[in-house]
């Protein structure tokens, strides 16, 4: 619409016009006006598509935004960068599923913490540098599975400690005059000491079967403060789920990813926060009783409708009476089950992305002969020449100056060029740590290789041998305990 250039999930050949959020948030356009008559001749999915090739989309699924253009999936973010999945979020920088966050970068899975670097599945932390299912710790780093401890360094299975150094207790004194004998500033040193702590993690934490925190009859992994939630990974504050996959506060949903607050009855529907009585629901917040939807916000009673804003009784984007509604959508759901159309997400021809532009990749990788063969688009990116870097990374932060903002950075893993942008440098600064040798893409990579899974393997108990089942492979050397041992030993 106003023909600036942005960036967007959408490949440059897509058939409906690309707004930026500006744009599309604003009044300047009205959805409605593509509605379209439904066809009896064609199943509802051939209808749905035609809509699809018309409808404008929005560049990146956000709402709410300030100065924050390049982040994903988000609502309620502030001075963002690169950030995906976030929800009330300021200063937060090349992070993924992030709830209540402000001055942290690269984390994953992350809940009202602050000042942070590479926390992962962790809740309530303030300045801690690479924690994993940690909470309520602070000023620490490389801490696995500790709970409400601070100046602890490079250790496991903490409850309620201080002044801790490889799991050994020291005096306040001691421990200072040892964490100031060296910086994580230094690259060289950070590098040495993430090694270590992935050696922890592997050899000496001990790494509980299923990590199920004040919950009630719950099955997963990752679940916290819940109650009937079943075969579900990722979850906090929800009740009767089953199939859910990295939602806060649920009730009563199957088949749902990504939806956050006060969501109910969603069923097969993703990122729909605040959502009520969802089918197949995609990216739309503050919806009520919608089906077939994508990118429709504060709107109820739509089906089949896209980038819709503040309507009700929609169908194919074309307001009717309510009677004419309900009558008209009972007819299309009839013909959906005559066609085997209902019940089910959007099938996989009508996405717009390329499989391997998606999150499931990054979860389920697929080579590109796989992915087509199962019928998914796939974009083969053009070969690239990257740009030869213009400065070598010093190992100290402290020999880095401003100037490092306008320089070329390789990638140290992948080649590619990357930046340091002034937020990240500041956050660096503050916390006293090294600058990335690797690209924001790699950096994701080694977290998500490092979380656990979503899914659970039947092993045994690694201290009495019990049957149990753990999102760790049989063959994983790491000690995994069943819920007995594991509480017994901490
Ligand atoms: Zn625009
Ligand atoms: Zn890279
Ligand atoms: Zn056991």
């Amino acid at each position: 619409m106003c023909a600036r250039s942005l960036v967007s999930i959408y490949p440059e050949k897509v058939p409906f016009p690309v707004y930026c959020a500006d744009c599309w948030w604003s009044d300047r356009w009205n959805p409605l006006a593509y509605g379209r008559e439904y066809d009896f001749s064609k199943t509802f999915f051939q209808n749905y598509a035609e809509l699809q090739n018309l409808v404008p989309r929005l560049a990146l699924y956000v709402k709410n935004v300030h100065n924050a253009e390049f982040n994903n999936h988000s609502e309620q973010i502030k001075e963002c960068y690169l950030t995906v999945d976030a929800i009330s979020a300021e200063n937060v920088y090349y992070s993924n599923l992030i709830d209540s966050c402000s001055d942290v970068a690269d984390c994953m899975n992350v809940q009202r913490s602050q000042l942070c670097y590479e926390n992962l599945q962790s809740r309530d932390n303030y300045n801690c540098i690479q924690t994993f299912l940690t909470d309520n710790c602070r000023d620490s780093a490389f801490l696995y599975d500790c709970k409400d401890c601070s100046d602890c360094f490079m250790s496991s299975n903490l409850r309620h400690k201080r002044y801790y150094i490889f799991n050994r207790p020291y005096t306040k004194e001691a421990y200072e005059e040892w964490r100031a004998s060296f910086s994580l500033s230094s690259a060289a040193v950070y590098e040495a000491y993430y090694q270590q702590f992935l050696d922890l993690i592997h050899t000496r934490a001990i790494r509980k079967a299923q990590n199920i925190t004040q919950c009630e009859n719950c099955f997963g992994d990752f679940i916290e403060k819940s109650k009937n939630v079943h075969d579900s990974y990722s979850i906090v504050g929800s009740e009767d789920c089953r199939y859910c996959y990295i939602n806060w506060y649920l009730k009563d949903c199957y088949d749902t990813t990504e939806s956050a607050y006060d969501c109910e009855l969603q069923y097969e529907s993703h990122g729909c926060n605040r959502g009520k009585r969802t089918v197949a629901a995609h990216v739309s917040y503050d919806v009520d009783a919608v089906q077939y939807v994508d990118s429709c916000h504060n709107s109820s009673d739509l089906f089949g409708c896209i980038s819709l804003r503040r309507s009700r009784y929609a169908l194919l984007n074309k307001v009717y009476p309510e009677e004419e509604y309900r009558e008209l959508r009972a007819r299309i759901i009839q013909k959906m089950r005559e066609d085997g159309e209902y019940g089910e997400f959007f099938p996989t021809a009508l996405s717009p992305y390329p499989y391997n532009d998606t999150v499931a990749h990054a979860y389920y990788p697929l080579t590109r002969e796989e992915a087509v063969s199962r019928g998914y688009a796939w974009s083969d990116s053009p070969e690239r020449h990257y740009l030869p870097q213009t400065l070598t990374l010093p190992d100290q932060l402290e020999s880095v100056s401003d100037g490092i903002l306008n320089e070329i950075l390789v990638c140290s893993e992948c080649a590619k060029n990357y930046k340091i942008i002034e937020q990240e440098l500041k956050l660096y600064r503050q916390l006293h740590l090294s600058l990335p040798r690797r690209c924001a893409d790699c950096r994701y990579k080694r977290r998500l290789a490092l979380c656990n899974p979503h899914r659970l393997w039947a092993r045994q108990c690694s201290m009495c041998r019990a049957e149990i089942q753990a999102p760790y492979p049989p063959q994983a050397t790491d000690l995994v305990y069943c819920e007995s041992c594991y509480q017994q030993t901490l």
